[in-house]
Formats: C-alpha cells, sequence, structure tokens
C-alpha cells in the first residue's frame, strides 16, 4: 500500500484532531495518507474547547452511559501517552439545594415522575450516585476517586460565597487541546502521512474506484490535483459542506452545530482546583486555572446558525459566565476582568434533540460508497475520545483494505511524552539542571509544551544567548526556529494562539516582532 501512481490509499480533509487522530492511526497500519488543513492546524473547534480529558459527568443524566463509559476509560490511556501536554485534575463541585436539571433530561424526566415535590431541583443523593458511577465506570488507576470537602473549613471554600458548606471532589485531566492536534499530525507525518496546511480542498469527484480532488494552496493560490481510493472527511462544522458542497453528495445526514464560549481572567484563587459550578437553569460551567497565571471560565452552549459565521464570543454569552461565576465567587467579577474570549463551534450529529444542551456528544461514523470510491464522514466526537474515534474509523477503512494491521496506538505516546506520569518533577529539575539559565516558570511552561523535547530544541545551549534573540515572555529564535519547522507554523498567530498561548502575555509590540520574523523565515524556508 504505497503511494506509487500518486494515488493515496487515504485523502483526510480537515486537521482538527479527529483528521489528525484518524491519519496516524491509519499511517501507523501501513496504508498511504494525505491530509489537507486550510487553515493552520486546529485553527478551528479543536483549539476551542474546555480542554478536558473528561468522562463528561453531566452526560451521565443523558443517560450517555457509552459515551461516558469510553471516555473515563480513554483518560488514563491518554494521560500515560502524553503527560507532558496532559495532567491530572481534581474537580470541586459546590452543593446547593437549589441547584436545577435541565428539564430536557431523562433523569430530570424520571424524577419529575416519581418524586415530583423535588419540583426539578437535584438532589445531593443523586450528584453522590453520578459520582460513583463516574469514579467506577472507567477502571481508574492513576487518578484518585471521590471525596467530600468542608467548604467551611478548607481552601477549597475561601474564594466562594458563604452559602457553599460543602463539595464533593472527584478528578479529571486536563489536555493542550491545539498541541495534541500537532503531536498526532508529527505522529503521523513521522509514519510517512503527507501533512497539507493552507490548503483547501475545492472539489473531490469520483472517477471509479477513485476520487480525484483539488486542492487549492490557500497562500499561492496554486492548483493540485490529487488521486485517493477512499476520502476521510473530517471537516468538523463543515461536513456537510464537504459533503455537499465539494464532493457533491447528496446525504439525508445533518449536522447541529453548537456554540460554546470561553471567557478568561486573570487568576482568581491560589489554589490548583478547578470548580464544576451547576447553575439554576440545569447547566454547568467550570473555572480552571489556567496558563499559570489566569482563569479559564466556560463554557456556554447555543445554537450555531452556519459554518460560514465565525464563531465569537457573544456580550450575552461573556455576561451570562460573568454572571454564573459571580452566583458562587465573593469577588464580583464584571467585564473588565476578561482578559480574552474565545469561541468554538461543536458538530454534533443531529439527532433532533430539542436544545443545544441535550444534542448528542456521541460521534456517528458513516461511509457513503453509492457513487463508487468511498467517502467516510465523521460528525461530533470530543476531544477525549479522539483516539478511539480514529479506531473505530479504522474499522470502517478495514471494509475497503482488507488485512489492516490490528489496532495499534493505546499506549504509543506522542512525541515529548516519554517519561512516567509520575515524573514530571524530576523532568522539570532535570530541564532547570541542563539548562539553568531559565526561570522556574519558563522551564515549566516549556516541560507542559514540548516535555523531553526541550532538550532537542535547546541541544547544548550554555546560556540564554545561544537561544539567539529574546522575543518576550521566554520565548526565544531556537523555540520559534522549532515551530516552525516541525510544527507548521507560519505566522504569529498560529504560534501564539495555538501552538501556545502566550498571546496572552505579549504586548502587540511583541507580538509584531515575532510575526516579522516568522514573515521573513517562513518564506524563506
Ligand atoms: C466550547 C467547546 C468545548 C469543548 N470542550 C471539550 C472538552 O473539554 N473535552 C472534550 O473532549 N471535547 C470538548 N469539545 C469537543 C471537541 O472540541 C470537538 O469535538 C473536536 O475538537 C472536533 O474536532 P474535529 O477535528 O472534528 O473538528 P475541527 O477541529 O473543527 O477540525 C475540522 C477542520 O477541517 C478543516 N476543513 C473544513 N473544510 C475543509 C476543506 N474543504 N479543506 C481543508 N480543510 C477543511 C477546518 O479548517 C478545521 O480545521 C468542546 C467543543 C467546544 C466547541
Amino acid at each position: 500500500m504505497s503511494d506509487t501512481e500518486n494515488t493515496y490509499d487515504i485523502f483526510v480533509i480537515g486537521g482538527g484532531i479527529n483528521g489528525c487522530g484518524i491519519a496516524r492511526d491509519a499511517a501507523g497500519r501501513g496504508l498511504s495518507v494525505a491530509l489537507a488543513e486550510m487553515n493552520d492546524l486546529a485553527s478551528a473547534t479543536s483549539s476551542a474547547s474546555t480542554k478536558l480529558f473528561h468522562g463528561g459527568l453531566r452526560y451521565l443524566e443523558f443517560f450517555e452511559f457509552r459515551l461516558v463509559q469510553e471516555a473515563l476509560q480513554e483518560r488514563e490511556t491518554l494521560l500515560k501517552a502524553m503527560p507532558h501536554i496532559s495532567w491530572p485534575m481534581r474537580f470541586v463541585l459546590p452543593y446547593h439545594k437549589d441547584m436545577r436539571f435541565d428539564s430536557e433530561t431523562p433523569t430530570s424526566k424520571l424524577l419529575t415522575l416519581f418524586m415530583p415535590w423535588m419540583k426539578g431541583r437535584r438532589p445531593a443523593w443523586l450528584i453522590r450516585l453520578g459520582l460513583f458511577l463516574y469514579d467506577n465506570l472507567g477502571g481508574r488507576k492513576i487518578l484518585p476517586g471521590t471525596k467530600t470537602v468542608d467548604l467551611v473549613n478548607g481552601p477549597e471554600g475561601a474564594p466562594l460565597d458563604d452559602r457553599f458548606a460543602k463539595a464533593y471532589e472527584y478528578s479529571d485531566c486536563w489536555v493542550q487541546d491545539s498541541r495534541l492536534v500537532v503531536l498526532n499530525a508529527r505522529d503521523a507525518e513521522a509514519r510517512g502521512a503527507k501533512i497539507m496546511t493552507r490548503t483547501k480542498v475545492t472539489s473531490a469527484r469520483r472517477e471509479g474506484d477513485i476520487w480525484v480532488i483539488t486542492t487549492e494552496d490557500v497562500n499561492s493560490e496554486a492548483k493540485q490535483e490529487i488521486r485517493a481510493k477512499m476520502i476521510v472527511n473530517a471537516g468538523g462544522p463543515w461536513v456537510m459542506d464537504v459533503i455537499q458542497g465539494v464532493a457533491g453528495i447528496n446525504s439525508s445526514e445533518n449536522v447541529r452545530l453548537v456554540r460554546g464560549s470561553h471567557i478568561v481572567t486573570k487568576r482568581l484563587y491560589d489554589h490548583d482546583k478547578c470548580y464544576f459550578f451547576q447553575g439554576e437553569d440545569g447547566r454547568i460551567i467550570f473555572s480552571i486555572p489556567y496558563e499559570q497565571d489566569y482563569t479559564l471560565i466556560g463554557t456556554t452552549d447555543a445554537d450555531h446558525s452556519s459554518f460560514e459565521e465565525k464563531p465569537a464570543c457573544s456580550d450575552e454569552e461573556r455576561d451570562y459566565l460573568l454572571a454564573f461565576a459571580n452566583n458562587y465567587f465573593t469577588q464580583n467579577l464584571s467585564t473588565e476582568d476578561v482578559v480574552w474570549t474565545y469561541s468554538g463551534v461543536r458538530p454534533l450529529y443531529n439527532d433532533g434533540a430539542s436544545s443545544a444542551t441535550a444534542a448528542t456528544r456521541d460521534y456517528v461514523l458513516r461511509v457513503n460508497d453509492e457513487g463508487g470510491a468511498p467517502i467516510l464522514n465523521v460528525f461530533g466526537g470530543k476531544i477525549t475520545t479522539y483516539r478511539r474515534l480514529a479506531e473505530s474509523a479504522l474499522e470502517k477503512i478495514g471494509d475497503y483494505f482488507p488485512n489492516l494491521p490490528e489496532k495499534w496506538t493505546a499506549g504509543v505516546t506522542l512525541a515529548g511524552g516519554d517519561f512516567d506520569v509520575a515524573g514530571v518533577a524530576d523532568l522539570q529539575a532535570k530541564i532547570k539542571s541542563t539548562y539553568p539559565f531559565l526561570s522556574d516558570q519558563n522551564a515549566q511552561r516549556l516541560l507542559r509544551t514540548y516535555g523531553t523535547e526541550v532538550f532537542d530544541i535547546f541541544g547544548d545551549a550554555q546560556n540564554a544567548e545561544a537561544l539567539g534573540e529574546d522575543f518576550g515572555a521566554g520565548i526565544t529564535t531556537a523555540e520559534l526556529n522549532w515551530a516552525r519547522d516541525k510544527e507548521w507554523v507560519q505566522t504569529a498567530e498560529d504560534f501564539l494562539w495555538r501552538r501556545t498561548k502566550l498571546g496572552l502575555r505579549l504586548t502587540a509590540d511583541q507580538q509584531g516582532r515575532i510575526s516579522d520574523f516568522l514573515k521573513s523565515t517562513v518564506t524563506a524556508a
């Protein structure tokens, strides 16, 4: 299975987590793979998530047991494969008797039937039952289980309003979402896949058993024709545009676009735990320690009109999140506290649910081969389940490529993640002793960005000058060269808002210098 005669086995449209995860898995099984992303890797939904490897506690209320179990199982598999960009987190869930269900959930409907006097309230015993399931459905080994927290005397209660006296605390994991995408793309490339960014697929037509795909280089407008035996449509919010607009297929499938926005403030509290806040409208939001000095609050759920409309956090969503958080924190947050917002669109499979919150978060894979060569369309999915989604995709791909090797990605680390989950402090100490001129904060950032590859980026540098120009916030020429040469960075935005989040820390002038550096060296590269 090689790309002789310039025909790939698999052509993936979309460089989000699902496209890159499938490309990696397929390349590792010996298929010849090409992937086209019309913008930067992870430029759409996959850099706009809440960044959790989580089972999704709230999905239990929707009886999404299959999804929750798979996601819970995945947390530790993924954590071990990437202990640099992912880490365990504790979530504090303050309890108050006025917390209510979304009236749409099957659990709420059952409770209304059998315990009408609850009037939609979420009882403590039900939360405890949910957490019991959460602790036990996924076979935890590394992550600690649920415990009760005294908010009156413990540090977790300090930033919260006095009316919260008790909380439950449970585990999930953090992941640097856009880095996850890039590391999957790198692994795919290392296994032979061709990764093309700023490459838009403008049309795909069947010639019998072969797809003839036209791509356009977004920078140069140069067009190219590429042939492939099968297309994987991982276009995320554009999934229907790829089916109908690009491939010209009539389809009864549909996607439900649900926007979610986040706000970022300066760090709101001293401890390193997250909060899981329940609202009186049945929704939940998280408050998460973010990028060392910030707090991330989100998310919203709002139907989004079209893939053509770039998602942005509306004033209404920002105010909703501020009011939600203010209901819990003693500190009264206002619009002035918001230093950044971001927004993304969930490309959910349209299961006809009445509200955006209730639409299924599970993934659906559909193959169409009615007109000849097959196309696999990907709907929905979570960051957390991307690896399992890729395995399911490969099962379907296997119908067209008999005798594919078995699944292989569980237990195979991503670049820079070749150390033990418990070895983070040792690695931090090694980075500091090798490069004593790095600040503690920067050493920690670099560890959480590149893991053991920090040593490849900085080599045998003996002092800060050896890393080249200092662009601010610890960014040096050495790091930018690496990002450009190994991680497909072309613009300042790619580096400052996706490979890292250092855009939070740099002035406009500093950002301009990075932009100039990349403009002059990307074209020369
Ligand atoms: C607010 C929010 C919070 C979330 N939080 C979590 C969370 O905490 N944990 C979790 O597990 N999941 C979370 N998710 C879900 C998760 O982020 C998404 O399911 C996932 O990122 C979808 O990835 P994708 O690859 O399908 O889509 P995308 O990341 O959108 O990738 C699709 C790509 O296809 C490209 N493309 C489209 N058309 C073309 C074309 N014609 N040619 C070339 N390229 C094309 C686009 O440019 C895009 O980059 C969240 C989602 C949202 C919106």
